[in-house]
């Protein structure tokens, strides 16, 4: 008897052994792949999946031919090293701390990949992410410092030090992504891999293969180029990201340095010219001569009609001259991301994978007469996503919900059947990817931007954004709201916050913004904590960073120590 139930007993235990050991088999079956492709500076404009006016990205128009298309995806605060912050933490700036490109990030935040890492899965990041310091949570990780370089870039490394890879920087952050899938990948785990390029950040230099194709196309202007900001407030006149007055002749716009002293060009700021060489002097001879080959004939063409140019034709030359040159750096990434979707659908990799495209803001493409980011408006606050999970996300889906990249950490963790830190502020997006629609609530986000007096000089601000409008505050060194009825005025035009017939509407937004304020913890408080840490560090250096009216900037410090 005592042998029968002994059998019985350990027959139970074995069973039972059995059972979690199949369910455990299970749930790591079930759990999802997570490939995070990111971006740095691209605009939903130069994605085909969005308008195809000014490129064609076949290769990340794939994902969402498999997936999800989100047409109102936006950022919390639209700067880069901020934006990795928010999506690594699942918290707003002024929570997680990382509210400018400044500081470095605090690195005693929580992390999504840390999460999952303990929770079993293989993590790996490769590219660019711009923090002043490593990320945790990873088994393996090769980074650029800072922006990186487009050719010939040093590395980071996990295992090998500091490296410096010969070739373009596009291409070798696939090449190591690649490597990593087929030789380091662990068959028996799920894995998080984030491939973060470079591209296409400024200064914006193509691969020599795609040179002389785009310095040789012309792209249709925006209806906004030449804004005179007329209808907004002092932000908008007093930011310095305009095509023509802002952006550098040489680093920029790649004319040389020798040619604009033969034209008797002056630089737009002391780092005109030293962008150039900063980038352009990395490259090989080979590489210098292909350059050369495409360069030498757009400052050759530039130096015969530059005497006769009038400031509207050079605007309209600098133009095309950005466009050249950032969408030729876009071209480099469709197809390496062509190479990555290529991989796994041939290694069986695609059923259970999760495939994010996403950039860590949007940007301005010569709307308004800009370049860069930092605004509320739809150019830089929207930023591209596609997302796709075969098999979960009905393939050629489309979503105009407003999710941010707030939203990622806890989405992620929710496909991993992890419960998130109740701390983190997003929601997961998976009732919207698996067509649960009606569990999405969300009807408005909130933005605030910091980095200020700064490179570019956009005001400090934070906003209520509602799919129907947009209410502003531009605070620290003025006090203007601004009001944008999204449906009315998409170019975003008109201030209307002064506008009689708005008044219900702005009272609403007021208490809406109030709540919303309240609800994810930020305050008036926070936000002088925040402008005393940079003033106190922009004093400490006795110098300041990047701006051009150094006058406004002299005024900020002569108020401050008459406080
Ligand atoms: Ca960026």
């Amino acid at each position: 008897m005592k042998h029968i139930l002994k059998s019985i007993f350990f027959g139970s235990l074995a069973i039972l052994a059995f059972a979690c050991k199949t369910e455990e088999a299970e749930k790591t079956a079930e759990r999802p792949n997570i490939i995070f492709i990111m971006s740095d500076d691209h605009a939903y404009q130069a994605i085909s999946a969005y308008d195809n006016t000014l490129i064609e990205t076949p290769n990340i128009d794939r994902i969402a031919k498999m997936g999800m298309l989100f047409t109102n995806a936006s950022v919390t605060n639209s700067i880069c090293a901020p934006s990795r912050a928010t999506i690594l933490t699942g918290k707003h700036s002024h929570i997680n701390g990382k509210v400018d490109n400044h500081f470095p990030f605090d690195t005693t935040n929580v992390t999504f990949p840390q999460i999952l890492q303990d929770a079993g899965y293989q993590t790996a990041m490769f590219g660019k992410l711009h923090f002043g310091n490593s990320p945790k949570g990873f088994d393996q990780f090769k980074i650029l410092p800072g922006q990186g370089a487009y050719y010939n870039p040093d590395f980071i490394t996990k295992n090998e030090g500091n490296i410096k890879v010969e070739g373009y920087v596009t291409d070798i952050i696939t090449d190591m992504t690649l490597d990593w899938l087929q030789n380091e990948r662990k068959a028996d785990q799920p894995f998080m891999l984030m491939y973060l390029h470079k591209a296409p950040h400024r200064e914006w230099l193509p691969a020599e293969r795609h040179i002389d194709e785009f310095t040789n196309r012309t792209f249709k202007e925006p209806a906004t180029l030449f804004d005179d900001y007329s209808g907004r407030g002092r932000a908008a006149h007093e930011a310095e990201m305009n095509l023509l007055t802002d952006m550098h002749w040489s680093g920029d716009s790649k004319v040389y340095p020798e040619v604009m002293d033969e034209l008797g060009i002056e630089g737009t700021s002391d780092w005109d010219k030293g962008a150039f060489d900063r980038e352009v002097g990395r490259m090989n001879a080979e590489q210098r001569a292909n350059w050369d080959k495409a360069y030498m004939k757009v400052n050759e063409d530039f130096k015969k009609a530059y005497p006769t140019m009038t400031e509207e034709d050079k605007m309209k030359w600098r133009y095309q001259r950005y466009m050249q040159d950032y969408l030729g750096t876009i071209k480099a990434v469709d197809e390496n991301v062509g190479r990555v979707l290529d991989y796994l659908e041939a290694n069986d990799l695609m059923e259970n994978t999760i495939i994010v495209y996403t950039s860590d803001q949007g940007f301005y493409l010569g709307e308004h007469g800009w370049f860069d980011k930092r605004f509320v408006y739809n150019e830089s606050f929207k930023t591209p996503l596609l997302m796709a999970w075969p098999g979960k996300v009905k393939a050629g889906s489309k979503s105009d919900e407003m999710v941010q990249n707030l939203d990622f950490a806890q989405t992620f963790l929710a496909a991993a059947g992890i419960e998130a830190p109740s701390d983190m502020q997003g929601e997961s997006l998976l009732p919207l990817l698996t067509g649960e629609t009606d569990k999405w609530t969300r009807d408005a986000v909130y933005y605030h931007y910091y980095e200020y007096p700064s490179v570019h000089m956009v005001k400090r601000h934070y906003a209520i954004i509602t799919k129907e409008y947009k209410l502003v505050h531009y605070y620290f060194d003025t006090d203007e709201w601004e009001l944008i009825d999204r449906n009315k005025d998409p170019m975003e035009l008109t201030n209307v916050y002064d506008d009689p017939a708005y008044a219900e509407i702005r009272a609403d937004l007021h208490k809406q913004l109030d709540d919303l304020r309240e609800k994810y913890g930020d305050s008036s408080e926070l936000s002088q904590k925040y402008i005393d840490m940079y003033l106190d560090d922009l004093a400490d250096r006795k110098g300041f960073f990047g701006a051009k009216d150094t006058t406004l900037v002299n005024k900020i410090f002569e108020n401050r120590e008459g406080k």
